[in-house]
């Protein structure tokens, strides 16, 4: 190495400092259980390349669903959504193995959402002591005022003072559980970085490159694409440390994670939750 390109290599370093990615994700315990919010471990992901989804929104908000989910799909990871619009997928039935998404007045279980704005659930299905996704669905509660916003910051108050939420963002968040990432914000130690994946709203509206790395991360990190276990609807693990959700086949795991907190009014307070 010349002087010339030592300095430059020195200048490089300096100019560049460790880039921080706090991306977060629910874990594989190892023993049979899921460890939420996590930045280490193996990484709960679909064992398929791709799953379908189906909107029950309305076609203007379905199509901001698709656009949220196109975005997601654009990373290029193995994983792709289809879109589903044939089946008749609800959001509350968890163990059907079809993903929809959808309004609601209430949550599934005929609760308030309180200041959850929208929920996602994932329901997971254990190989050995390995869990992969089977079922997500998206509930949005509908008592709130919702647009599609042209891209722009938030603006919660706009609207004669109405708040409306901005639903593509809101789904893009919810998308991205749905692949499996949790909040950065939320990790222990809790990580500050710009991301949909946080979990308030805020001005971030698209993805950033925190939620770009969290995906990459989870679908390199477990290519299932040449396992030769090929039949997970039998057999499944009991798994002792489920919770909330049960079912016939045992080895379920419902998990209603994911809750996309409405801090609308308190935008510049993003490290306050609802
Ligand atoms: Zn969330």
């Amino acid at each position: 190495m010349n002087v010339r390109a030592l300095s430059l290599f020195g200048l490089t370093t300096l100019l560049c400092p460790a880039l921080v990615y706090g991306y977060a994700y629910t874990a594989n315990d190892g023993k049979g259980g899921i460890l939420t919010n996590q930045t280490t471990g193996i990484p709960i992901v679909w064992r398929e390349n791709s799953a379908g989804f189906r909107f029950t929104f309305g076609s203007a908000f379905n199509t901001s669903s698709e656009v949220a989910m196109n975005d997601w799909n654009a990373l290029g990871l193995r994983f792709q959504w289809q879109r589903e619009e044939n089946s008749q997928a609800t959001p509350c039935d968890r163990t059907d193995r079809k993903n929809a998404a959808g309004w609601r007045t209430t949550t599934c279980e005929g609760e308030e959402f309180g200041d959850a704005i929208a929920i996602t659930t994932r329901t997971y299905e254990a190989k050995g002591d390995v869990f992969y996704h089977v079922d997500t669905d998206i509930i949005v509660d509908s008592a709130r005022k919702w647009s599609a916003y042209l891209p722009g910051p938030l603006t919660p108050d706009g609207f004669g003072g109405v708040v409306f939420h901005d639903f593509r963002r809101v789904l893009r968040h919810e998308l991205g559980h749905a692949i499996g990432l949790d909040h950065p914000d939320e990790a222990d130690p809790p990580q500050q970085v710009e991301a949909i994946m946080n979990s308030t709203t805020g001005d971030v509206e698209f993805l950033q490159n925190d939620d770009k790395l969290g995906a990459v991360m989870l679908y390199t990190f477990i290519d299932t694409s040449n396992d030769s276990v090929t039949d997970p609807g039998t057999s499944p693990s009991v798994n002792s440390a489920a919770k909330g959700g049960g079912g016939a086949d045992g080895g379920w795991l419902l998990v209603g994670l994911g809750v996309l907190l409405a801090t609308a009014r308190r935008r510049h307070s993003r490290q306050i939750k609802g």
